[in-house]
């Protein structure tokens, strides 16, 4: 008698709900099992600091794919689970439910978890109930729930899930104020020149963007059961309805730690998403991956790379391995904004700009000896489209030539392409 091939895939998010249909669509023939700590079918995250935070699409509307979808793949899908061991040795998952589960092939999407604010004299603030973080619709839920016109709303950091809340916010009618540490908003990811735009679009909107402030303190209101109040480094106090803290992701990889699995910002896989032990395979923000383009290993956040991992680990186990290849890619979406990021921008030696870096459509290329690294490109889809290729093709170029709008970014494309 033949023994069906089972897949457990931990994790139910989108990098996991990709792969269950990729491995249908690869001719995997064996089971598929998902299984998924939180109520709701594998859905995707962006839309939750943009258009399902403002109340314009439905939760429906997240949704990888409807129920049907997997009934009709034969994919089982079990919400409301988490694994809570792996046995390498017996092939076997623990489960929240007390049952176990065996596998022959177990890949790990267990993505990650808002990062918490623990710095001195933070310490509980974030329990109070009109404290969020951002991570998953049932966040969202409760933020929705406090989101009136009027309400004085402060973010906690400036990246692009503060920033893109800001915006919505602003929007509906919220005080906004923002607060980063850093000295601009998006330091971490991006130029000055981009990092300026995005303050004064923000400001022009009516969002008070504060930089380099630390958060030292919060108040409680005059009945102890919510925050009235944060005090900043620099002895202001701004008064608070709600508090949203955006300051990053840690990977949910202590259950692959456990197993004996190495682990090093992330769960250490091969190009062909394989972790160190061949039968186990990890995909999306919990993998730390060889990246052939950029020579160097990366644990990266973003949709792009959750799917093509998830197509990669779905090609290794139906049996056609391709490695992991890809340029990073990145969007965000604020106001009219639509910024598309492509590459690493870290080591440039220099920074061209094209087009008008004072109005809403232009393009920064991060260089390294002639050579593209990375671009940051704000209502440019033609640019963002060219950079992916220049960087991928490591094609020689000119900052003069890239920094000329008369000259097409199409025709410093090698004859050949
Ligand atoms: P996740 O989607 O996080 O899924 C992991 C799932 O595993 C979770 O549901 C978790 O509960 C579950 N899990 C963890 N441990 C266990 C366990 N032991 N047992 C069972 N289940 C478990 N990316 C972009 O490219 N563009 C954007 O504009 C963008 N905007 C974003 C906005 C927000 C507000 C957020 C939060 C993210 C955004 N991202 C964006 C990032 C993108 O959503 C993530 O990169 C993507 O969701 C990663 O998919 P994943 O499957 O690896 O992890």
């Amino acid at each position: 008698e033949e023994i069906e091939p089972i897949v457990v895939i931990v994790g139910a998010g989108h990098a996991a709900g990709f792969l269950a249909t990729s491995l249908r669509e690869g001719g995997w023939r064996g089971q598929v099992v998902l299984i998924g700590a939180e109520a709701h079918l594998p859905y995707q995250r962006p839309p939750l600091s943009k258009a399902f935070l403002s109340g314009e699409i439905e939760l429906a509307e997240l949704l990888l794919k409807p129920q049907s979808t997997y009934d009709s793949a034969g994919v089982t899908v079990l919400p409301d689970t988490r694994v809570e061991r792996i046995e390498r040795t017996r092939k076997t998952v623990t489960l929240s439910d007390g049952k176990s589960l065996q596998y022959h092939k177990l890949v790990l999407a267990t993505g990650g978890r808002a990062r918490r604010l623990a710095s001195p004299g933070m310490e509980g603030m974030d329990c109070q109930p009109n404290v969020h973080y951002l991570r998953s619709i049932d966040d969202v839920l409760r933020i929705r729930a406090q989101f009136r016109p009027g309400a004085r709303l402060v973010i906690i950091g400036a990246g692009y899930v503060g920033l893109e809340v800001a915006a919505i916010a602003i929007k509906r009618g919220l005080n906004v104020t923002v607060l980063e540490t850093q000295e601009r908003v998006l330091a971490r990811v991006t130029a000055p020149a981009i990092s300026a735009l995005y303050e004064r679009v923000h400001r022009a909107h009516g969002v008070d963007v504060r930089t380099a402030v630390e958060v030292t303190g919060y108040q409680l209101g005059p009945f102890g059961d919510a925050v009235a109040a944060l005090l900043c480094g620099d002895g202001t106090r701004i008064a608070a309805d709600l508090v949203i803290v955006g300051i990053g992701l840690v990977p949910n990889t202590e259950l692959a730690a456990a197993a004996g699995l190495a682990v090093a910002n992330g769960i250490v896989v091969d190009e062909y998403n394989r972790s160190s032990d061949p039968d186990v395979f990890a995909i999306g923000d919990c993998s730390n991956h060889p990246n052939g383009i950029f020579g160097q290993c990366l644990r990266l956040e973003s949709v792009p790379n959750a799917m093509e991992q998830a197509r990669t680990a779905a090609a290794t186990l139906c049996g056609k391995p391709k490695p992991y290849n890809t340029v990073p890619w990145f969007w965000s979406d604020q106001y009219d904004l639509k910024l598309k990021m492509a590459g690493l921008s870290q080591g440039y030696d220099q920074l061209v700009l094209r087009g008008d870096a004072a109005g809403q459509s232009f393009s920064a290329f991060y260089l390294k000896q002639g050579r593209m690294l990375a671009a940051d490109t704000i209502n440019r889809p033609q640019d963002f489209m060219l950079a992916k290729r220049f960087i991928a093709e490591a094609v020689a170029l000119r900052a003069d030539d890239l920094a000329d709008e008369s000259i097409p970014l199409k025709s410093l494309l090698p004859a050949a392409s």
